[in-house]
């Protein structure tokens, strides 16, 4: 299905000045789109068409597709825009407009902050099945089994290791900081799949490694959670490098036999099963219907 458009240069103004973000200056060169996360795993969010969108002034039009509700707030499209374009605060400004009209209600974005929480531990799950071999399907047992089955903290007490050798190492990596980490949780509260502590912290990642407790981090599914955003770096006011220690942990962890080196493609190849079964749910929270429009309608 097909909709005619009209664009509205006043809409657009009105969606400029709510995100600062000139949507003219989009050359749609399509670097957002293949960056973004949802997009490559679902083929389901283009920031790209997003921001024609805006360009148009189709305000009202934005408001009614629930492709804006399916970004994770990562960023990436804002950080690697050619043109300074900034398809990210256009959705932020989208979500605000949606709720301050109340065309969402609070209990409704209440579901929906909840539902992905629950989808990280569906991410952490599915990360040990990877870990342990292939994921080729997941049926729907259990996706909602995953959904609503918490990962327990480990429950043993952990003695900390200040002097390991690996936190040493950490120490002395100048583009890391941790020793500089004032656990002020900056990275915590900005990381877009933080959800509960259990399941991923990249605060308590932070703190593990310098605490000395880097093999039990070289054990865990955690560290392949974090979706290489860079919000956690560019937030610290310390200059710690959660994303970056991650990366070299991940490595670490291939190095060493903790895990598969064809792990990294296994977790690319399991997000393609998971992240469209979470934009069904996210459908199925704000209650679309079939005969809305899609970004594949817009030009
Ligand atoms: S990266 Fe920037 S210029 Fe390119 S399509 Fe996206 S918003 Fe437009
Ligand atoms: S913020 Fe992240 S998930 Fe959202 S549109 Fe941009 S790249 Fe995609
Ligand atoms: S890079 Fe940082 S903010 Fe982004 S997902 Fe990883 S830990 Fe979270």
């Amino acid at each position: 299905m097909y909709a005619i458009l009209t664009p509205d240069s006043e809409l657009r103004k009105v969606i400029e000045t709510g995100t600062q973000a000139a949507s003219n200056l989009c050359w749609a060169c399509g670097t957002c789109d293949n960056e973004c996360p949802i997009n490559l795993a679902s083929n389901r969010l283009s920031p790209r068409k997003i921001v024609r969108m805006a360009s148009m002034g189709l305000l009202d039009e934005l408001l009614s597709i629930p492709e804006i509700w399916y970004c994770l707030t990562c960023q990436r499209c804002l950080d690697v825009c050619p043109n300074g374009v900034k398809p990210a605060e256009v959705i932020r400004f989208i979500r605000e407009e949606s709720l301050r009209r109340q065309i969402v209600k609070w209990e409704t974005l209440q579901d929906y902050e909840k539902l992905f929480g629950r989808f990280q531990r569906v991410r952490w799950h599915a990360t040990v099945r990877c870990i342990q071999g292939e994921l080729d399907a997941v049926t729907d047992d259990q996706w909602y089994a995953w959904l609503d089955t918490p990962v327990e903290l480990p429950g043993t007490k952990i003695t900390p290791k200040a002097s390991a050798d690996r936190t040493v190492y950490f120490r002395q990596m100048a583009d890391s900081n941790i020793t500089l980490c004032l656990t002020c949780s900056e990275c915590t509260n900005c990381c877009p799949v933080f959800h509960e502590r259990s399941v991923f912290d990249p605060q308590a990642t932070i703190r593990m490694v310098n605490l000395g407790l880097t093999e039990e981090l070289l054990h865990s599914p955690s560290i392949w959670l974090c979706i290489d955003c860079g919000r956690c770096s560019k937030a610290c006011t310390q200059t710690v490098k959660a994303r970056e220690l991650i990366g070299r942990l991940r490595q670490m962890a291939i190095d060493g036999g903790y895990v598969s080196p064809r792990l990294p493609y296994q977790l690319k190849k399991a997000e393609k099963l998971l992240y469209p079964r979470l934009l069904d749910e996210i459908d199925a929270c704000f209650g679309f219907s079939s005969g809305r429009i899609l970004l594949s309608d817009i030009a």
